[in-house]
């Protein structure tokens, strides 16, 4: 079995990628360059990988070409999609990409991927996200929705960001309604996203936008003040299995699957930090140990999703000591 993946290169997808061939499928991935397709493929050292070039997912027709060439793909998973806060312009690169990508994904499929069955598409918690994701008296859950507009969305990185990923998905399922494809579609819609990268080797410089808030914690010097990023975490090793089981399973069809496994703040992971890796930990700010579980969250109740999956979550503690092992080795 052939799966088609956009965006290979990045860090969810490089591990989805690495579980695939580890399963035994085959996979084209579409990337930006020939360098970065190349260098992918000397990582993964697999003949069961190949890659075909899609520079801008936002281009009419973006992927065509690369899917005409392979009618042996079965399975597509879109995951390309910017992640990052510094943006310029936001239109241009956050909230078009995401959407303009998602739709011309679909509609490639449906015009020249007759064969393909399924298709997974990774949407963001940020396409949930409560009106305060920090008001414990609201549930969020698989049929939750972002109420933000485009204006609000306009008006700073962060938001473009949420909005992007709020729009591109509003916009999977809008196609499905509107033109009735012959695929399943299901969508991922992960919380932080934490864990090591999937080659070592990557775990240097800046890190991608999830996993160099943990990397900016390991540089933090002692009297820098802590961090006050917070929210749900969920381990890339986890995102990747998630995937997968998206398109083998039938439960997961039309299915919102909304990956948490807790809350974090980054006084807990400090905490961590400090317990798993003391002697590098002696030249980090200590803050107020124990003092995250004082933070008060929405609840966020996605059991549905856990049958889905039907495997164990890592938690915190494994998710980042892995995450921090891998960084100091690379130090
Ligand atoms: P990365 O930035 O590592 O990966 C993004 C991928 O998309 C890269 O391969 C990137 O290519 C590609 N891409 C971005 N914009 C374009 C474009 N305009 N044209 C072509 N390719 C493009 O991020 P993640 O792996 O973290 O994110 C993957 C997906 O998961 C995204 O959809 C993101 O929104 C979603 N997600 C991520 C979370 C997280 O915490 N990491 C949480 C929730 C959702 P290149 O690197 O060459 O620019």
């Amino acid at each position: 079995t052939t799966v088609f993946v956009s965006g290979v290169t990045g860090y969810i997808a490089q591990h989805i990628v690495k579980q695939l061939l580890a399963k035994g499928y085959i996979v084209v991935g579409t990337v930006r360059s020939t360098e970065k397709g190349e260098k992918l493929k000397t990582s993964l050292n697999s003949d069961k990988f190949s890659y075909e070039i899609v520079k801008a997912i936002e281009e009419e027709g973006a992927f065509d070409e690369a899917l005409k060439k392979h009618p042996e793909a079965t399975i597509f998973l879109h995951t390309a999609s910017p992640f990052h806060f510094n943006a310029t312009d936001i239109e241009k690169q956050l909230i078009i990409p995401a959407i303009y990508g998602t739709k011309n994904a679909l509609k490639t499929i449906k015009q020249y991927g007759p064969q393909v069955k399924r298709v997974v598409v990774t949407s963001s918690y940020a396409a949930m996200f409560p009106k305060d994701d920090t008001d414990a008296t609201i549930t969020v859950n698989e049929n939750s929705w972002n109420a933000i507009t485009k204006e609000v969305a306009l008006t700073n990185p962060l938001f473009g960001y949420i909005g992007s990923k709020t729009f591109a998905e509003q916009a999977v399922w809008e196609f499905v309604k509107t033109e009735n494809p012959s695929f399943d579609v299901s969508v991922i819609n992960p919380v932080f996203v934490f864990g090591p990268q999937a080659f070592d080797e990557n775990a240097k410089g800046t890190l991608n936008t999830s996993a160099e808030i943990i990397n900016s914690i390991v540089q933090l010097k002692p009297d820098d003040n802590v961090p006050n990023i917070e929210g749900g975490y969920i381990d890339v090793r986890d995102v990747a299995a998630a995937h997968i089981i998206a398109f083998e399973k039938k439960e997961a069809i039309s299915q919102r699957l909304l990956l948490s496994a807790g809350r974090f703040t980054c006084q807990d992971i400090l905490d961590i930090l400090h317990e798993k890796f003391p002697e590098y930990a002696a030249n980090l700010p200590k803050g107020v140990p124990g003092s995250g579980k004082e933070a008060t969250f929405a609840v966020l109740d996605n059991k549905k999703t856990k049958e889905i999956l039907g495997f164990e979550l890592r938690n915190l503690e494994q998710t980042i000591t892995d995450s921090i092992k891998q960084i100091l080795t690379n130090k």
